[in-house]
């Protein structure tokens, strides 16, 4: 399946239609639109429509790599050995860049018709908030004893965000307190760290 998470301006609209139009003709491919990724909550039919595919995902955003897949996995419990592959759109200059990059990865053809699943339109609003890239995170505890706001928690030794809607709009300030590198803001696009480039 292919996913593409939309943009949360209309800035990139006329890309996105573009590669939406490119990914439609591949054959037996399956197309899913949805929301800008950063700002779902609890949008439980984009979950469930991801959870109940059987096979690999080609995921596709205007987030950096690690943003887009931390952000995705704090929210779901993926099975064991279920593929995610991501592709960052604003490393791609144009649509038919993004739209071949995604051919060669999902191994398809075109000249075809993908079933196309749009679910871009269910409403969210805008947020801010910490991801944990929980593969450098060591669960010090830091960040937790730094906000003053409640956002962290742990569950046994593992440290999480409990709270998100309680993070200060802006602020990216527990991010420069982890010793691992590991918070991310994904829209703090002033530090390559911090939004998850690197
Ligand atoms: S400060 Fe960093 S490494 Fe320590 S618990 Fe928080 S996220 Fe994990
Ligand atoms: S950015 Fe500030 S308010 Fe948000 S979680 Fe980090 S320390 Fe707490």
């Amino acid at each position: 399946m292919i996913v593409i998470s939309r943009h949360p301006g209309k800035e990139k609209k006329k890309y996105e239609d573009k590669l939406i139009k490119f990914l439609s003709g591949f054959a037996g491919a399956e197309l899913l639109l949805i929301p800008h990724l950063y700002y779902l909550k609890g949008n439980f039919a984009v979950y469930e429509k991801l959870l109940k595919h059987n096979g690999a995902i080609f995921f596709a955003s205007w987030l950096n790599k690690r943003a887009a897949e931390w952000t995705l996995l704090k929210e779901l419990d993926f099975p064991k050995g279920f593929q995610i592959q991501h592709l960052s759109l604003a490393s791609h200059k144009t649509p038919e860049n993004a739209a071949s990059a995604m051919k060669k990865a999902a191994k398809m053809q075109a000249g075809g018709k993908s079933k196309v699943f749009d679910l871009s339109k269910t409403a969210v609003s805008e947020r801010w908030y910490p991801v944990i890239d929980h593969s450098r995170c060591n669960n010090c505890g830091e960040c937790l004893e730094f906000c003053l706001f409640g956002v962290f928690s742990k569950s046994g030794k593992k440290v999480l965000v409990e709270d998100p809607e309680k993070c200060k709009p802006g602020c990216p300030a527990c991010s420069r307190v982890c010793a691992k590198g590991a918070i991310i803001f994904p829209h703090y696009f002033d530090d390559k760290k911090i939004c998850g480039l690197d």
